[in-house]
């Protein structure tokens, strides 16, 4: 089945109305040379990475600069919401799809992909009908961590598009560096991005932006035929058990494609949280009609627990912060389902997207419950024994990552009662009072802040004024905390810390008594809850630093390090690769990283 396609031959920027994707070309670049392979992905397409390697042409044909036999390039068009604003066109502005390669054996390779084909694109390959005012290209900075961010995730069991390669190039674009007016003169680098669809919430806005346009009230004709077939390939292409569900009834059949994707989304956003990923611009044209991960910008994993930790350099309000995740995913789907009228009619569609709450609950709840190794029942209680977890990990300034997995070494049968190394490794990564300080500063005058603290506490319209300006309630907050823990001695401060993780610990001890209780064999289960705890709590992420470290390495022509640090990723939970301890430990550099086109 064929989306309508813009066949103008022109390639320039403009508005491109009535087709889903546009053909380009790839724009060449000079003396393309490999940074990085992806075995696992390429071996999705049937490619082995050694032979990849080998091929002196490889660099050629992975940059766009040969096209591979067989392709049919092309950028496609979609709209969005960017930071809550309807952005009209987007689409691809610095992509371009070659086309679908059929996955030589769609078993074993851990992805699930109901056509048995994936499609492959080119990150960085140049100018598009939808560049609009940049230059299509991409640098070893935004690439490199495009292409270790997509295969760590998977390799973490998130659902995320895949990376088969990264390639850069002796051609040269100008991006300015940390927003103080320093420009540099950087590598274009392109990545081969791979997944059964980038088919994304904002491709079905296309109609939107052309009902603006046109000032269209009531239907065209044109337009909803096209969304329709826009669904219609979907739905056919990537939930084919849903047509067959209901051949007859499309509202129906709608309708039940639409609550799959909220428990997609749902399920995806649980994934995010539970491993600390903060995606950064969760814009509608960076969401996955298939609940994949998609659009690797200024991403980061959280080091010291922060529900408030914000990873994008340029979201002020803290819009898509680590907390605002789950419901911003959840105002997507809105916008998603606005632009599915009339295919489905919007009171049918809310009532479906009032089901995404319960669902990212359950979600969290189950990966929260099996990352602490709470297997064997279902106690109410476990609910605020996470929450108090996190809390216990804010308070205390403890790594999130680290946390997580120094609690696999609690005593799991239950016979020991002291725990104290274990106590003492969680403490030993905590923040330390001058730390934490630092953590909440607040960036506004604090005297400034305190003087409307103590008016707002008096006044309730100040108040009320204040609370729906959630940065500025944030920034109190900070100031609260900040002159808590400045009246607050070193010794003072180690001896609450301590205190705080005993409490917590006890509770969690005596939650895992529950789940030994009347069982015979103690020391299996033991094991057992071990085994999964360390399978679900990874000794490692790619934290900002990591990344910069190879990108910095890269820069100098060293691609050693993406490599290593590739390699380690691909196994995030094993104790037996060396891991190195550079790698693994909390160190943080101040992100001025945030992704640059
Ligand atoms: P993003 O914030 O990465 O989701 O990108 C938003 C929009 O900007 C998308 O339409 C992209 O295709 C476009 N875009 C991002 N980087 C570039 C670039 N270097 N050249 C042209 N368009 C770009
Ligand atoms: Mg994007
Ligand atoms: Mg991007």
């Amino acid at each position: 089945r064929r989306l309508p396609l813009d066949t103008s031959d022109e390639q320039g920027s403009r508005i491109v109305r009535g087709a889903c994707f546009s053909r380009v070309r790839p724009q060449p670049v000079l003396g393309p040379r490999l940074v990085a392979l992806s075995s696992p992905a390429l071996s999705m397409l049937g490619l082995d990475a050694d032979a990849v390697r080998q091929d002196p042409l490889a660099p050629e044909y992975l940059s766009g600069s040969r096209l591979l036999p067989g392709s049919e390039p092309a950028a496609h068009c979609y709209c969005g919401h960017q930071f809550g604003q309807f952005a009209g066109q987007l689409g691809d502005g610095a992509v371009c799809y070659l086309g679908e390669v059929r996955a030589p054996s769609a078993l074993g390779v851990g992805v699930p992909n109901p056509t048995g084909r994936w499609e492959i694109q080119l990150k960085g390959s140049g100018l598009t009908p939808y560049s609009r005012h940049a230059d299509g290209r991409k640098v070893l900075r935004s690439s490199v961590r495009e292409f270790l961010a997509s295969e760590a995730l998977f390799h973490l069991g998130i659902p995320t598009t895949r990376a088969g390669s990264c390639v850069t190039s002796d051609s040269r674009v100008l991006r300015d560096v940390n927003y103080d007016g320093h420009v540099s003169n950087e590598r274009c680098t392109v990545v081969l991005r791979i997944a059964p669809s980038f088919i994304r919430f904002g491709s079905f806005e296309i109609f939107k932006a052309e009902d603006e346009m046109t000032g269209r009230q009531g239907p065209s004709a044109a337009f909803d035929d096209l969304r329709t077939q826009l669904l219609d390939y979907v739905i056919d292409t990537f939930y084919p058990e849903l047509q067959q569900a209901h051949p007859d009834d499309r509202v129906q059949r709608n309708s039940a494609f639409f609550r799959e994707v909220v428990q997609r989304t749902a399920r995806l956003v649980a994934l995010w949280q539970c491993m600390g990923f903060c995606h950064g611009v969760l814009n509608t044209d960076n969401m996955s009609i298939l609940g994949l991960t998609i659009d690797y910008g200024p991403y980061g994993f959280m080091d010291r627990f922060d529900p408030d930790f914000i990873c994008n350099a340029s979201d002020a309000g803290g819009r898509y912060s680590y907390r605002a995740q789950p419901s911003v995913c959840r105002w997507n789907l809105l916008k998603l389902a606005e632009a599915l009228v009339p295919d489905l009619p919007l009171e049918v569609s809310r009532a479906v997207l009032e089901e995404f709450d319960a669902e990212f609950d359950g979600c969290y709840l189950t990966i929260m419950r099996t990352k602490l190794g709470l297997l064997r029942q279902q106690v109410p209680e476990d609910k605020t024994l996470v929450t108090e977890l996190l809390e216990t990990m804010h308070n205390t300034g403890a790594d999130f990552t680290n946390t997580f997995r120094l609690l696999c070494g609690i005593s799991h049968s239950c016979l020991g009662d002291t725990d104290e190394d274990v106590l003492q490794k969680i403490l030993n990564q905590c923040a330390s009072l001058e730390e934490l300080k630092v953590a909440h500063r607040p960036r506004m005058e604090p005297r400034e802040l305190s003087m409307m603290l103590t008016l707002a506490q008096a006044n309730p319209v100040l108040f009320q004024f204040l609370n729906s300006r959630k940065p500025v309630m944030q920034e109190l907050e900070r100031v609260e905390r900040y002159r808590e823990l400045s009246q607050q001695s070193e010794s003072d401060y180690l001896d609450k810390q301590r205190a705080l993780w005993v409490k917590w610990l006890d509770k969690y001890r005596n939650r895992l008594s529950m789940e030994v209780e009347g069982a015979t064999d103690i020391e299996a289960l033991a094991t057992e809850r071990l085994n999964i705890m360390k399978s679900s709590n990874p000794r490692v992420v790619l934290r900002n630093y990591i990344a910069q470290n190879a990108i910095d390495a890269a820069e100098r022509g060293d691609y050693s390090e993406v490599n290593r640090v590739l390699r380690v990723l691909e196994q995030p939970f094993s104790d037996e690769v060396d891991i190195l301890d550079d790698i693994c430990s909390t160190d943080r550099t101040v992100d001025e990283s945030a992704e640059q086109m």
